[in-house]
């Protein structure tokens, strides 16, 4: 914040900035409010446990940025950029928004840094062992203030306080819904649950009885 005669000017960040305005024309109003509200969140979160904010928000604003494409486009570009279409891939493209998001971030927004292709690219499912950064990114895509579903609440203030513990419940929450849904379940969800449930110490010690 710097002040001139009194008045306060908000130190803007011109690669934010532009990658706002850029975001704005490729995905729909509602895509961009979940959007700016993971960045949002994200930040909130980098500034919890000490991740670069800027890759935070960069990452943020991208995550979802192949998310309006149909899901026949998804295919064709993972096609021909020789990312590897799995049997869920195929049965569920909108899947490859992660990965083709990355590329795009890449190619069209000229982002470099692995750490913030990765976030993009991971963010649906997770992947055990997530650097800070695709951590906080998962994790805001999930409690950001749009999202609604059972426990939403509690899950956001323990996010404040234990992010491994927050993405176990936050993942176990996950494997329900498509459990309830009848929806196919991804291999990487599982193992991101089980991985986080192991970190964060939720596993129960002793064995249920049957
Ligand atoms: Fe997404
Ligand atoms: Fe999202």
């Amino acid at each position: 914040m710097s002040t001139i005669y009194g008045v306060k000017f908000k130190r803007v960040d011109k690669e934010i900035k532009q990658i706002k305005e850029k975001i704005q024309r490729i995905i729909d109003n509602k895509r961009l409010s979940h959007t700016l509200s993971v960045e949002k969140t994200a930040v909130e979160l980098a500034k919890l446990y000490g991740a670069d904010e800027k890759k935070v928000r960069i990452a943020a604003l991208l995550h979802d940025c192949a998310k309006n494409l149909p899901q026949k486009e998804l295919l064709k570009i993972a096609r021909k950029e020789k990312i590897k279409i799995d049997k869920y891939f195929e049965n569920n493209a909108h899947l490859l928004h992660g990965p083709i998001g990355a590329l795009i971030a890449k190619r069209n927004f000229k982002i470099k840094d692995k750490e913030i292709l990765e976030a993009i690219k991971n963010h649906t499912t997770g992947r055990p062992n997530m650097s800070l950064i695709e951590e906080i990114i998962y994790l805001a895509d999930h409690i950001e203030p749009n999202r609604n579903y059972k426990h939403v609440k509690a899950i956001r203030s323990t996010a404040k306080k234990n992010i491994h513990k927050t993405i176990a419940l936050v993942s176990t929450k996950m494997l329900e819904y498509l459990l309830r849904k009848k929806r196919e379940i991804y291999p990487s969800s599982i193992e991101t649950r089980n991985y986080y449930l192991r970190k964060s110490g939720l596993m129960e010690a002793k064995k249920d009885k049957h």
